[in-house]
């Protein structure tokens, strides 16, 4: 496709999308909380009492969707072992969590044919499918990382609607757009015609907004905000990673402050969908120092609370995607949306303070997406790294020989990493091969910490440290 017939398909949908009456397709039937507030200061919102009625509803003020303002993330549904020892998804565990979250006006269902190693898709799609299909809302995603072609890229698209059984995506996300700026973008979604399939796709009404998920620089951020600004591309909302502790101390080099993209796609009054409200589970798990801070303060509050809270305080964020596990985060998100509160702005000052101790421990900044997996030589790369992080939010991390526990510490983190990492898992086994490095979306330096873990742990048996 000429670039010229390019810019004119995007810069008419441009028009239509603005001139637009509110969408037609029939909603979600969740009716409570108040429609979504549009930009301005953080503050206000939200139904306050039980029941599905009370989940906070953000409206979509481009086109009157009524979206909870917690997503169900797709990426981490509950495994078991089947009977040939394989990892699998625990269908009936979805089945139950997808039941009890519509039931409780969760209504936002973000996937992707990447999460879980591919069959993320096909859960989601056989719990949901038991619902009516207005009743949820469904975010899927174009994540063609290894084949760019056009063929690989439409199979993947048409996959999804496979495995989701469905005929229409309310969401359409390019996955994970940024690192590479513009000429990465043009050779997985222009050079090989992908955006203007997608745009025809959206013009037959099988994509209803297309938009994309973030991970890089601001500058790189910039070029995506001035091909919307050209007119040159329509984005129907954007996905970033935003919270407390990225507001203002992201990486900066490989991750954006939350604060600069949320005020750059505010001013465009651009719908905000939230990943890593937890920062990778993080802030659910805290180091124990911040969690007696915020216990003090919100006895009755958990560190996810205060987490969940600081995203959904900002009123351009249509929702914060949140990857349950399990029924105890579920229940507890709708208690936190159920019984919205935003955050005032002394609290968001508390809660920068507890941004700015929690970028003294030294964590590594994994997620535990598992992009990076299956390693070639078999390392559980996100194993290794929950492990570690969570003996330094725990406060169980050996640091010194002269600390007074000291032996019980070191015995600790190394029974407790054989458990959680088998043997020929561990960080000791990476080759440095460098094949997972361009899939991590946090530029984690993979290898490099993994032997700093690796030297670690041989220095707790050494007693060298
Ligand atoms: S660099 Fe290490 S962890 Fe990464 S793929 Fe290679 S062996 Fe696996
Ligand atoms: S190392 Fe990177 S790609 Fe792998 S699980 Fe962690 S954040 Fe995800």
């Amino acid at each position: 496709m000429k670039r010229r017939d390019f810019i004119k398909i995007s810069g008419a949908a441009a028009l239509a999308t603005a001139c637009a009456p509110k969408d037609s397709r029939s909603k979600p039937g969740m009716t409570g909380g108040k429609p979504g507030m549009t930009g301005g200061k953080p503050g206000m919102t939200g139904g306050l009492t039980d029941g599905p009625e009370s989940m906070l509803i953000r409206e979509n003020p481009r086109n009157g969707d009524r979206v909870s303002a917690i997503g169900f993330g797709c990426m981490r549904w509950p495994m078991i072992k089947d009977a040939d020892g394989k990892d699998v998804i625990d269908q009936e565990a979805v089945n139950e969590m997808v039941d009890y979250a519509i039931a409780h006006g969760i209504n936002y269902f973000d996937t992707s044919p990447a999460y879980l190693q591919g069959l993320s898709e096909k859960a989601a799609g056989d719990a949901l499918s038991r619902h009516p299909r207005d009743s949820y809302y469904i975010a899927t995603k174009l994540s063609n990382f290894g084949d760019r072609s056009k063929e690989a890229s439409i199979q993947m698209y048409h996959d999804s609607f496979k495995q989701l059984k469905t005929d229409y995506f309310d969401y359409y996300l390019l996955h994970s757009i940024g690192r590479g700026g513009r000429e990465a973008f043009n050779q997985r979604y222009v050079e090989n015609g992908m955006i203007d399939f997608l745009l025809k796709e959206k013009a037959a009404g099988r994509i209803r907004n297309l938009g994309f998920s973030f991970h890089g620089s601001a500058k790189e951020f910039d070029g995506f905000m001035e091909m919307y600004d050209s007119g040159e591309m329509v984005w129907d909302f954007v996905q970033i990673e935003m919270n407390y502790v990225d507001w203002r101390h992201a990486d900066g080099r490989r991750n954006a402050n939350a604060e600069y993209l949320y005020a750059e796609l505010d001013k465009r009054e651009i719908p905000i969908v939230i990943m890593e409200p937890l920062l990778g589970g993080r802030l659910a798990n805290v180091p124990e120092g911040i969690a007696r801070q915020m216990k003090e303060r919100e006895p009755d509050m958990s560190p996810a609370s205060w987490a969940f809270r600081f995203c959904a305080t900002y009123p351009r964020v249509l929702c914060a995607l949140s990857g349950m596990t399990n029924m105890t985060p579920l229940k507890e998100n709708v208690q936190t949306f159920g019984h919205f509160k935003p955050l005032t702005e002394e609290e968001l000052e508390f809660l920068e303070k507890m941004a700015i101790q929690m970028k003294e421990y030294p964590l590594v900044n994994c997620t535990d997406c598992k992009y990076c997996m299956p390693c070639p030589w078999g390392v559980n790369i996100p194993g290794v790294f929950q492990h570690y992080n969570k003996a330094i939010t725990d406060g169980t991390y050996a640091q010194s020989s002269a600390q007074k526990d000291y032996r019980k510490l070191k015995k600790a983190y190394l029974t407790s990493y054989d458990k959680a990492v088998e043997t020929l898992r561990q960080a000791d086994r990476c080759i440095t091969c460098g094949e997972c490095l361009s899939h991590c979306p946090q530029s984690i330096a993979i290898p490099r910490e993994l032997h700093r873990i690796a030297r670690y742990v041989e220095d707790l048996k050494q007693d060298r440290i």
